[in-house]
């Protein structure tokens, strides 16, 4: 498959960002052991953790270089979960890295098949109005891949029924992030849950916040024509 420009090349600088963000994820308290994995899109396809390997043994030369057609080099076996990592870069080009996890509060709500409705507005940050939960599928196989390409549709994270979740991004740090707000927000829902079924927010308001988040965190300079004054930013004086 033909090399991609926009992406980095291989080398190793972005082979310890992936060590690093591997790292973090355990820090976070989102993975234990060696259940996530982690990789980042690169001109000639993707790198990925490789398999059953604890994180504080990874070294920049144990990281799998994969291409799109699913073919690997080297002599280190990539995650058995790197199917999943090719199918979410082959839905979304855009897509830089992609995390994958066993986070506790977001794989304890996908043991029960439940995605994330709009109990908050926060859900927005996977790019819709909810977070969908994946259909089961044994884990490393294509039929797991297709589940989770259907549940992410047009958003960049789901959960993986009886498995975990997967979040992806621009960078290593904004798809740690969002694995990160997944496992959040299930959390919240979790205990929110506790009193009963929350209230749900509904498709106009979501509809609203998912615009409001286009701006969210972009300095003015950032912004397009008018939406400073439509998302009753403060108004700048000196
Ligand atoms: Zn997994």
């Amino acid at each position: 498959m033909s090399e991609n420009s926009s992406f980095p090349a291989d080398g190793p600088d972005v082979r310890r960002e992936i060590i690093e963000t591997a790292r973090a994820l355990s820090r976070l308290g989102l993975t234990k052991g060696t259940s996530g994995n982690v990789s980042a899109r690169i001109n000639s396809g993707f790198l990925v953790t490789p398999s059953g390997t604890p994180y504080e043994d990874l070294r920049e030369d144990k990281i799998v270089a994969m291409d799109l057609d699913g073919c690997y080099r080297g002599d280190v076996l990539p995650s058995s979960e790197w199917r999943m990592h090719l199918d979410f870069y082959l839905a979304k080009p855009a897509c830089g890295a992609v995390v994958h996890c066993h986070s506790p509060r977001a794989t304890a709500l996908a043991c029960h098949r439940r995605g994330i409705p709009a109990f908050h507005y926060m859900v927005a940050l996977a790019g819709g109005d909810r977070i969908e939960c994946a259909d089961y599928a044994t884990f490393g196989t294509r039929a797991l891949s297709e589940a989770m390409a259907a549940a992410l549709g047009e958003r960049n994270a789901c959960l993986l029924a009886n498995h975990g979740q997967i979040a992806g991004g621009p960078t290593l740090g904004k798809a740690l992030s969002v694995a990160e707000g997944v496992e959040d927000l299930a959390d919240q829902y979790l205990s929110a849950l506790t009193l009963g079924d929350p209230v749900i927010l509904d498709a106009t308001e979501m509809a609203n916040i998912l615009k409001k988040f286009k701006s969210y965190g972009k300095q003015t300079n950032e912004l397009e024509d008018g939406q400073a004054a439509a998302f009753e930013l403060p108004k700048r004086v000196g």
